[in-house]
């Protein structure tokens, strides 16, 4: 047992009081998990577009206070009543969406979309209470897609922890825990490219990035990418992308340029900005009679898109998909094993890291497009 077993812990978290105002680090009081809850020591968290997203107020409700974060990797600090998967001492990753292992979602093989767990941004509370694990005097402050890793503890439901290897680095896999594996699994799980196909990647972030990897590892033939800035190029051809479309550079719709490139459309695209008219793009400038778009970018609350229906009865497929339609206990540790045989290198998203007093640096980094991925060490 160890000695903070069932008592409320006092660490450091960075709460961000207002919208799109810097985060600060306050002591804050975390409650002892309760049932089917586990707390966590976050050791490495990093920062994700979603994070910002919702910092800035740009999706649904805005809640504040809050602590966001979603992408980290930690140790099982205690668990909570009935919890018998995990134990004190487990190397964890934390994950916006869940698994009960009980629902119908969970227990069809296509699905990742848990009737329980599944992304909630506008939920601030735990689901078995309805309260915040966190509070600073008494006030409680808000959590984040039921993971809240800008703080040294956490409460999270069990059925949103994977188990992984103790012997992965955490200050690497921790960006497994969403954008990486997002990427990684809308090609690899959803888009599924045949071997020597042609993909259109939208978007060349870390997600953008983890999607060229995945059609690499598929042994696409060709990789376009697709981005507005200029600079995600050069650092795009480490991927494995072969070619470069900045639509600011044509007269015509991106999708026209990528259909003259490709005699008549890509066999896949996968589409990762969050902006509805690339969504469109993506789906437009798949090959008809096979063409396969999936949609990974998270829109603002207000967009929609248009397309004709031919497009669709030409025999174009339009999905979309959360986490890389992983399955978060059961599908990351082995996420985790292909880092740890080399098939799949992360060292090369990483491209900053802060100590935890430094996180609105990260912010900056990620607003300026300046980083992937950018690593916030919580102790040191
Ligand atoms: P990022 O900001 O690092 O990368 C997005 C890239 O898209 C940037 O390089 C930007 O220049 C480019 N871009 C923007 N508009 C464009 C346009 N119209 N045409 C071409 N390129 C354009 O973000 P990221 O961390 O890589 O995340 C990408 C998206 O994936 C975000 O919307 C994020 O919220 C979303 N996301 C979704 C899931 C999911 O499960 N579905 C999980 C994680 C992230
Ligand atoms: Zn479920």
């Amino acid at each position: 047992m160890s000695s903070t077993e069932g008592k409320v812990i006092k660490c450091k978290a960075a709460v961000a009081w207002e919208a799109g105002k810097p985060l600060v680090i306050e002591e804050v009081e975390v409650a002892p998990p309760q049932a089917m809850e586990v707390r966590l020591k976050i050791l490495f968290t990093s920062l994700c577009h979603t994070d910002v997203y919702f910092w800035e107020a740009k999706g649904q409700t805005p809640l504040f206070p809050r602590i966001f974060g979603h992408e980290a990797a930690g140790i099982v600090e205690s668990v909570g009543e009935g919890v018998t998967e995990l134990k004190p001492g487990d190397h964890v990753l934390p994950v916006f969406t869940g698994e009960c292992k009980e629902c119908r979602h969970c227990k069809s093989e296509e699905s990742n979309m848990c009737d329980l767990l599944r992304i909630n941004t506008e939920r601030g509370v735990m689901l078995s209470d309805g309260k915040s694990r966190f509070s600073i005097n008494g006030k409680p402050i808000y959590h984040f897609v039921g993971t809240s890793t800008f703080s040294e503890y956490t409460v999270v439901h069990v059925g949103c922890v994977a188990k992984i290897n103790p012997e992965a680095p955490l200050d690497k896999v921790c960006v497994l825990s969403c954008g990486i594996s997002t990427g990684l699994g809308a090609t690899l799980n959803v888009a599924k490219p045949p071997k020597g196909s042609t993909v259109a990647i939208f978007g060349l972030g870390a997600v953008g990035l983890a999607a060229a990897e995945g059609a690499r590892i598929a042994g696409a033939s060709r990789i376009i990418g697709i981005d507005l800035n200029p600079k995600r190029f050069e650092e795009a051809k480490k991927f494995g992308v072969t070619e470069f479309v900045n639509p600011k550079d044509h007269d015509k719709p991106v999708q026209q340029v990528i259909a003259e490139m490709t005699d008549g459309g890509v066999d896949r695209s996968v589409e990762c900005t969050g902006n509805f008219n690339a969504m469109i793009s993506a789906f437009e400038c798949v090959h008809d009679g096979w063409g396969v778009a999936v949609l990974v970018g998270v829109p603002s609350k207000d967009d929609s898109f248009k397309t004709h229906p031919m497009n669709v009865l030409n025999e174009r497929t339009l999905k979309g998909t959360f986490f890389g339609n992983f399955k978060p206990r059961t599908d990351l540790p082995s996420v985790v094993e292909r880092y740890m045989k080399k098939e799949l290198e992360l060292e090369k998203f990483i491209t900053h890291e802060v100590t935890f007093s430094e996180i609105n640096n990260a912010f900056d980094l990620m607003l300026s497009g300046a980083s992937l991925r950018c690593i916030i060490r919580m102790e040191g």
